[in-house]
């Protein structure tokens, strides 16, 4: 009932030639499967000439942020309004790289949620514990925590546009990705978690992996029953290794 879902988040990667030659290679990577969904997050120069490049393809695009404000005087930030206008249909929110780094809180991203709603686009919510966390025994608090921080508000309607990714801080980047037991066990969690805030919206709410997923270990983690996608980074900039992962995901 889920259909998979294959996002490679580029970062701040690649220039504006290279975006558009990966994003014109992932047209025609993904043209042949309907049975998967694929997204890329270019930055946000990148953006537009990516969105031209995938036009008329299967192929989403989406923005790795906005701002938690409407419009105004927020220098360097944009809004999700502009997000929509120029055509994303997906928000990444959360990611570890802006929590850990740019320190950005529960509280911020609760608002950010909530400014991607209101423009109708999905919000996909990062999710996930640093390894100290995780050794300490309290991976799941932690998870648990920061998804009851962003969306415990929502009503049905509006969770019907979240995707949430959980990316163990430690897996991302590093070549160490939890195993596809580690990764079922936390996915069974939230699904559970999301089942107490709305029984009929959590056997619909796509629960990508995010961390080190390559070609050769999307497969092992796409066969676990509540694993329906993968969140990228990486091996989403080489155009060979993202076809691969389109092919493998199932
Ligand atoms: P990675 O990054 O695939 O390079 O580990 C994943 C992510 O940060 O979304």
């Amino acid at each position: 009932m889920r259909k998979p879902l294959i996002a490679g988040n580029w970062k701040m990667n690649l220039t504006l030639a290279e975006a558009e030659a990966l994003a014109k290679a992932v047209k025609t990577s993904a043209a042949s499967y309907s049975d998967r969904d694929v997204l890329v997050y270019p930055t946000f120069l990148q953006f537009t000439t990516a969105k031209q490049a995938l036009a008329g393809s299967n192929v989403s695009v989406g923005v790795q942020n906005c701002s938690a404000e409407k419009d105004g005087a927020f220098t360097g930030e944009i809004s999700a309004s502009q997000a929509r206008d120029a055509g994303a249909a997906y928000v990444l929110i959360g990611h570890s790289e802006r929590r850990h780094v740019l320190k950005e809180t529960d509280v911020f991203l609760k608002q950010k949620i909530d400014r991607v709603l209101e423009q109708g686009l999905v919000a996909m919510l990062c999710v996930g514990e640093t390894l100290a966390e995780r050794e300490s025994g309290k991976a799941e608090k932690v998870v648990l925590d920061q998804l009851n921080a962003a969306l415990s508000h929502l009503t049905p309607d509006q969770w019907q546009k979240i995707a949430i990714a959980y990316e163990p801080v430690w897996a991302i980047g590093t070549g160490k990705n939890a195993t596809p037991e580690d990764a079922q066990s936390m996915h069974e969690t939230i699904r559970k978690r999301i089942a107490e805030l709305n029984k009929d919206i959590a056997p619909k709410v796509r629960i990508l992996y995010g961390g080190s997923v390559k070609p050769d270990n999307i497969g092992a983690l796409m066969a676990k029953p509540d694993i329906d996608g993968a969140l990228v980074g990486g091996a989403s900039l080489k155009s060979e290794s993202f076809a691969d992962l389109i092919k493998n995901a199932i």
